[in-house]
């Protein structure tokens, strides 16, 4: 899946289902000052989070948000997101946890329907969401699409432009009760999924524009301002058992060991859930700037509003990201 979309435009299909609309964004969009938070403001901060089913991914795009193509194989397991969900709900009995399945690629984790299992028993009033890049989707059976069904879980697909016959899958889902969303990115070639060869020249997608995360490797930036700026940091992410509030942050290690590159993560760029004591321990954390972020130039076309990027498949270049 592609993050990007989280946040902007009809090419952002969590905003377009009303999923990030968060405390964070709406403060961004209305000229939010944190020096200025008043207590009831605090407290709706955390209620929704994505988070990384898998680390890694089978697609591998060039630019990918969340380094997917450079992180080693590694699953969010079932045992640890259930302590941890329980840990959130026994701390915010009455809050409702909107919960996106991301990656990585979500549906590559064996235990992703259980996952779905125990959110769904926790808030059986929230939004669950899975974002796929359908690769692997013809694999699954009745009983995958009846648990997505059964935990009401809306499944979206970012459309690449590569050779996937979607009607495969979709008619299994379908029969079984779950409309797929497409989201679409934008492509004037088509791609072989296995050689990831051109094999059109002259295709013609519609979509959203492909983009790219800046990393600043001299750490540069200026985070404090960037807090007040950057609409990415309402993407709160859960990753290793901690809440970050960037997808950038839960995943940058993964750049970092690829590249051999020193970015420093330290305790103030995320909270571990097992050491919280109160549920305002998350929300203030989600509201104060991050030493981390000194290392991000923001979004190439978001936030520089910079030329469209064109889609293909990573080939694990430092450029791809920088
Ligand atoms: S490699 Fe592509 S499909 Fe996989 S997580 Fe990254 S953007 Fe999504
Ligand atoms: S500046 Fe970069 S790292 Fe910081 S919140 Fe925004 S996108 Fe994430």
């Amino acid at each position: 899946m592609k993050r990007r979309d989280f946040i902007y435009g009809l090419s952002c299909f969590l905003l377009g289902a009303g999923l990030y609309k968060t405390y964070s964004l709406y403060k961004y969009n209305n000229g939010y000052n944190h020096n200025n938070i008043q207590e009831e403001d605090i407290e709706c901060v955390f209620r929704e989070f994505t988070c990384a089913t898998s680390f890694h991914c089978n697609l591998n795009c060039r630019n990918c948000d969340c380094y997917a193509p450079l992180a080693k194989k590694r699953y969010t397991l079932y045992k640890d997101f259930a302590k941890d969900m329980e840990k959130i709900k026994k701390l915010a009995p009455d809050r409702n946890m909107n919960i996106s399945f991301l990656g990585g690629e979500p549906t590559i984790n064996p235990e992703l329907t259980k996952l779905l299992k125990k959110a769904r028993s926790l808030w059986p009033d929230s939004s669950l969401m899975i974002l796929s890049n359908g690769v692997i989707l013809d694999k699954f059976k009745d009983d995958f699409w009846k648990d997505i069904k059964e935990t009401n879980t809306d499944f979206h697909v970012t459309k690449y432009p590569i050779n996937i016959d979607n009607k495969k899958y979709e008619e299994i889902a379908l029969r079984n009760g779950v409309n797929i969303f497409y989201d679409i990115v934008k492509s004037n070639k088509l791609y072989d999924l296995n050689t990831h060869k051109v094999i059109d020249n002259n295709y013609h997608q519609d979509g959203f524009d492909w983009s790219k995360n800046i990393l600043d490797l001299k750490g540069e930036q200026d985070y404090k301002k960037l807090f007040d700026t950057c609409p990415h940091r309402s993407i709160v992410t859960y990753a290793r058992g901690n809440i970050y509030y960037c997808y950038v942050h839960a995943h940058i290690q993964a750049f970092c060991d690829y590249f051999k590159v020193k970015i420093p993560i330290t305790k103030r760029d995320y909270i571990k859930i097992a050491n919280v004591k109160d549920i305002k321990e998350i929300d203030e954390f989600l509201t104060t700037p991050k030493p981390l972020c000194r290392f991000c130039k923001q979004c190439h076309n978001t936030c520089y509003g910079g030329d469209p990027l064109e889609w293909g498949f990573s080939e694990y270049k430092i450029s791809e990201w920088t």
